[in-house]
């Protein structure tokens, strides 16, 4: 998931950020409420960790601004509030959950696995595709059963090519889902990934659409007792 981080505090913002990198999730972190709603309402997120004592702007007034706005994006707030008035103040702005601090990063992790698969579709961990199932809990695919082994980034280009089993994904779209915000991207790097995945799993399983994009194959989804739905 493409994920926005909104923490003040140095300590946890660092912890939190690192926990999303281990579980190869795209994400930005800003430390200002201001900062975090003008990029919340312009980029393109899946999620966004919300604080709520924050300089520049209250997470509460971000939450209400963003709503207002018409934003979808899923919210979950980090908050060391724990009067059961801001946690249904929260969750009726529009959050869709609520951890208090201090909290177990391990505990965050599985409330965003669960928030991820209510956007997917899905109701469990591993989502299966024909030969090819994704656990997005332990981070490991398998094909006819058997674990292939992959590197952290072709995990995510996996991954979100499964969100989207059968849409063609351009090159942008899975830039953004693969690098997230980094600058400097080898204009090439998908495509490598791509090889790499080909290689390990099996050549079709990602189809180049020339001009357009990326597709996994469509014959995956054929005698398939299905778990991800499609949007
Ligand atoms: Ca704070």
């Amino acid at each position: 998931m493409r994920i926005l981080l909104v923490e003040d505090d140095e300590l946890l913002g660092s912890g939190v950020s690192d926990a999303l990198e281990f579980a190869r999730h795209a994400h930005e972190w800003v430390r200002d409420g201001k900062l975090a709603l003008a990029l919340a309402q312009d980029g393109d997120f899946d999620l966004i960790i919300l604080d709520l004592g924050l300089p520049g702007m209250d997470g509460f007034e971000v939450l209400r601004r963003l709503r207002e706005g018409g934003s979808q994006t899923a919210v979950l707030i980090l908050s060391a509030r724990d009067g059961a008035r801001d946690r249904v103040a929260g969750l009726n702005l529009g959050a869709d959950d609520y951890l208090i601090k201090p909290f177990e990063l391990d505990e965050l992790l599985a409330r965003l696995n669960a928030l991820e698969r209510r956007r997917m579709g899905v109701a469990s961990n591993r989502i299966s595709l024909g030969r090819l199932s994704l656990d997005l809990s332990t981070h490991t695919v398998s094909l006819d059963g058997q674990e292939v082994t992959m590197l952290r980034r072709e995990f995510m280009l996996l991954r979100k090519l499964l969100e989207l089993p059968s849409q063609i994904l351009s090159r942008g779209q899975l830039e953004a889902a693969v690098y997230g915000f980094e600058g400097d991207i080898e204009s090439n790097s998908i495509d490598v990934h791509v090889f790499h995945l080909r290689k390990k799993l099996y050549p079709e399983v990602i189809k180049t659409i020339r001009g357009v994009g990326y597709q996994l194959d469509p014959a995956l989804k054929d005698n398939q007792p299905n778990e991800v739905k499609q949007t």
